[in-house]
This record gives C-alpha cells, structure tokens and sequence, in this order.
C-alpha cells in the first residue's frame, strides 16, 4: 500500500497503478484530457462571501492514460476541487504573480487500480471480495471495509479454516493451527463489523486494513517469512560453502 497514491486529499493527481497492465503507470498526459468547471452557482455564492478573487470550487474530470506504450489504457478519473489562489510579490517584475493551490478529492476511478498486490494462486472468491473493496475506496468507505472484512472470511476459506458460528471463532481456530496472526485478523474483523453497524469507516483504518491484509496475503499465501528463513537456513547450514 503506497501512502502517496492512497489519499483523501490530493495536491496533484499522483501516476496510479495501471488497471490493464499493472506494468506502466496511468497519469495525466495532456492538458486537453482534464477539465475542471467552476459551476454558476458556485461562483454566486464566492461573490456573495466576497471570496472570488481567492478561491475557486468545482468538479474536475478526465482521463490518465498508460505510460506503456503498447497499452495506453485510458482510466477516467473524476471529483471535486477547491483552488486557492495566493498572491505572491514578484520583485524582478514588481508586480504581484498569482499561485494556483489545487486540493482535488477523487470520487471515483475508472477502471480501478489495485490498492494492494494479490499473490499468484489465491482463490478467485477472495480475489474477487478484494477487487470490491479497491472499487468502492472512493465511492463508500464504509461498504470498503465492510467488502475487507469478507476477503478476510474468503482467505479463512483458501486457508482450508472450518466454518464455526462467527468470524471471531474461526479467527481462533486458524491461531490454534497456525499462531501469529489473530491481532491482523481481528483488526479486519472490528473494522468490518462497524462499517457494517455505523455504515461509516475512518480513512486511516480502512488504509490500514489494507496494509494488514496484504501483509497476511504475503505471509499466508505467498509464504514470504517462511522462503526467506528456508533460504537463510540453507546458507547458515554450508557456512556459505556452494554445495557440489
Ligand atoms: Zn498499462
């Protein structure tokens, strides 16, 4: 999970992940593929708080297309954006330059980048809750967290965990055969679960929910602790001599 691509506020339109290719990186190419639009009656309520000359408000839209040429595919991205303009001195011209502040909040892209890495040969059910999630981030928090909360009972089902009467059960069943993960699968759990009673989620623990979910991907899936001590364990073992 890169923090810098995964925000609520923007200050520029960061290069996102490809959708297609997941080689190249999606960004802005061209002015002319992103509009923004101050509407009427945004600017009629700017004049009436006398605030005209120093901020503007409106909707943005368009496209990031691929850096890869041979792909080139086009993602639309759209939302909401506050300008603030700020008069700066300008002592070589004597006269005032004026500095655009943008803040753009996303509200939707599409087709979606992936927010986390999904290891090779996970089961397409929990292949399938995860791409969810990713697709609701910037459309409704709070069903995100609530489609995090199922990718964590679909990877219980990849890992071959029984069904028990709760989430939290089968939580406790997988630490007895496999210990060391119970704090990242219940994180997932409590998070779910209000997203799922309150309908709203906080930004930075749905972030994180990411975070702990790619970790467990990594660990559980792709085995990533295990290969590397395997790999230590086989040096430490010749003292580092090749074997014949
Ligand atoms: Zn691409």
């Amino acid at each position: 999970v890169d923090n810098k691509l995964w925000k609520q506020k923007y200050s520029e339109i960061p290069k996102f992940p490809c959708p297609r290719c997941g080689e190249g990186r999606a960004r802005q190419k061209s002015k002319e593929q992103f509009l923004i639009w101050e509407p009427n009656w945004a600017t009629n309520e700017l004049d009436e708080a006398d605030l005209r000359s120093e901020v503007s408000v409106g909707k943005f839209a368009g496209l990031l297309r691929c850096e890869e040429t041979s792909c080139d595919e086009a993602v639309a991205i759209c939302g909401e954006y506050v300008a603030n303009y700020e008069q700066v001195y300008n002592s070589y011209q004597e006269a005032f330059d004026v500095n655009t502040k943008y803040e753009y909040s996303i509200a939707g892209l599409n087709p979606m980048p992936r927010i986390i890495k999904i290891p090779d040969g996970l089961s397409d059910d929990c292949v399938e809750q995860i791409d969810a999630a990713c697709n609701l981030f910037f459309v409704d928090l709070g069903a995100c967290a609530n489609k995090l909360r199922v990718a964590t009972e679909r990877l219980l089902d990849h890992l071959q965990v029984p069904q028990r009467r709760s989430l939290a059960e089968r939580i406790d069943e997988f630490e007895k055969i496999q210990p060391g993960h119970k704090a990242i699968f219940d994180a997932l759990r409590h998070v779910g679960n209000v997203a799922s009673h309150e309908g709203k989620s906080d930004f930075d623990y749905v972030i994180d929910c990411f975070r702990l979910l790619e970790f467990a991907l990594e660990e559980l899936v792709e085995n990533r602790s295990a290969s590397i001590a395997a790999a230590a364990s086989k040096i430490v073992a010749t003292k580092g001599k090749p074997v014949p």
